[in-house]
């Protein structure tokens, strides 16, 4: 890792919903760096903040949430203190997404080519009409698809051809960091792979950085550098894809990697024991003592901090604490 630069920088991030219940914490205090060219993948069970945090860095927190605090740097900008329209241009060049469903949220009165332009022209770049055609055909190029589609409507396309043409708006301004959430859960096992590959192609090709949302272990394991598992709104563990699988040090990390089936375990389906806490109800301390086999008091009682133990490597664990 030390020899890349850093294309993003979290620190400290937090949000926060407000609920007729009371306020939640989605996100509580992440704090990660993204390097350049890097491929990270995010995990943990449903609900635990890995969306909200996805939609945080693109500042799209919609109320009742917000950004509490924290801070996300691309370049020298951090993106929480830039004006609404710089953060308009950043969302295009700087970071773009791939959001989750993003292939039912296709106009499907509109032409491929016009959609594609419309987000060109959202970002009064001053190209002529022909310019902006040009680069949303090169764009369906870049993910695989021929030019022809640009003149097809979306109900013309199989599921793998509109989450690519997804993928070729969310990257046509060639955004510096890409977030993907759950970008081919809806396909099936052959087009998922086949998007997953052009969505690596054209990242090598920009040299973009990915942050990859997913359930998907096996996905995981073939496609990041990195995985961050999220519990609870916060990173219990970051390690690389290798450590992940063959070393994890956090045990809500060991419980995701003990649930993965094996073919020596051929119907016997393994589970994390308990359920994921309700943002509502944290428990006092560790929010997962009440499902850890290595649970101590002090776990019951305080928060543990994130520590790096290597380059590039975090946990937030008490077994880990000096
Ligand atoms: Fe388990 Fe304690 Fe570590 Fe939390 S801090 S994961 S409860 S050992």
């Amino acid at each position: 890792m030390s020899d890349r630069n850093i294309a993003l920088s979290v620190k400290n991030l937090v949000v926060q919903y407000y609920t007729d219940d009371g306020r939640i914490n989605a996100v509580n205090g992440v704090s990660f760096d993204l390097m350049e060219g890097e491929r990270l993948g995010l995990v943990g069970e449903s609900g635990c903040g890995k969306s909200t945090m996805a939609l945080a860095l693109m500042r799209m927190i919609k109320p009742p949430g917000k950004i509490l605090s924290g801070e996300a740097w691309i370049q020298n900008f951090n993106l929480y203190e830039l004006n609404y329209e710089d953060m308009r241009m950043a969302r295009a060049h700087m970071i773009g997404m791939i959001p989750q469903g993003a292939m039912n949220s296709l106009v499907p009165v509109l032409r491929i080519k016009d959609q594609i332009m419309d987000t060109i022209q959202d970002h009064k770049l001053g190209m002529s009409k022909e310019q902006m055609l040009e680069r949303a055909c090169e764009a369906l190029e870049s993910v695989g698809l021929s030019r022809r589609v640009a003149n097809m409507y979306p109900h013309e396309l199989s599921g793998g051809m509109k989450q690519r043409v997804c993928a070729a708006i969310g990257l046509a301004m060639k955004p510096k960091v890409i977030i993907a959430d759950e970008p081919t859960s809806a396909l099936d096992v052959i087009t998922q792979r086949q998007v997953m590959e052009t969505i690596g192609k054209l990242q090598d090709q920009t040299k973009a950085s990915i942050i990859m949302i997913t359930h998907d272990m096996g996905l995981m394991a073939q496609f990041v550098d990195r995985v961050a598992v999220m519990y609870a709104g916060k990173l219990a563990e970051v390690s690389t894809v290798k450590d992940a699988f063959t070393n994890p040090l956090h045990p809500y990390t060991k419980l995701l990697i003990s649930t993965l089936p094996v073919l020596s375990r051929k119907g016997v389906f393994v589970s994390i024991p308990g359920m994921a806490p309700s943002f509502l109800e944290l428990p006092a301390g560790c929010p997962f003592h009440p499902r850890c086999p290595s649970a101590m008091d002090i776990c019951t009682e305080k928060m543990p901090e994130q520590i790096t133990t290597s380059e590039g490597r975090l946990v937030s664990c008490h077994l880990y604490q000096a």
